[in-house]
């Protein structure tokens, strides 16, 4: 897979608000906010989307979401939030890298445009 953003995020040649890190993950603030908290939680394997997942991510994929679920928590967003997880380009994915969305902080409307 081809270096992205993210990967220099993780690899830390690219600055990044960091949240939270382990050996299989990190979360870190996006740099466009799209609520008043706006997290990203990306995989440090890297998989270009979810579409590019296997049956072998299964776990990562659960670890991913256990992750967001707990950073909600530890920001405090008590009142809901919402993971989007942008796939492709009818998605509106513009980083290949996996990555899921934490979105809280505002009431959140739906549908998404
Ligand atoms: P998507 O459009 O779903 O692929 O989301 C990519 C996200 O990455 C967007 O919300 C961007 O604002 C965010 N982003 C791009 N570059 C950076 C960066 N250097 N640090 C943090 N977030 C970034």
């Amino acid at each position: 897979m081809p270096e992205t953003i993210f990967s220099k995020i993780i690899d830390r040649t690219v600055p990044a608000k960091i949240v939270f890190e382990d050996d299989l993950c990190l979360a870190f603030h996006d740099i466009s906010p799209q609520a008043p908290v706006h997290v990203l939680v990306i995989p440090k394997k890297p998989i270009e989307s979810l579409a590019h997942a296997s049956g072998d991510d299964a776990g990562l994929l659960g670890h991913l979401l256990s992750t967001a679920s707990q950073i909600a928590r530890d920001l405090g967003l008590a009142e809901g939030y919402r993971v989007v997880i942008n796939t492709g380009s009818e998605g509106g994915q513009s980083v290949d890298h996996l990555h899921l969305h934490l979105l809280g902080g505002r009431s959140l409307s739906w549908p998404p445009g």
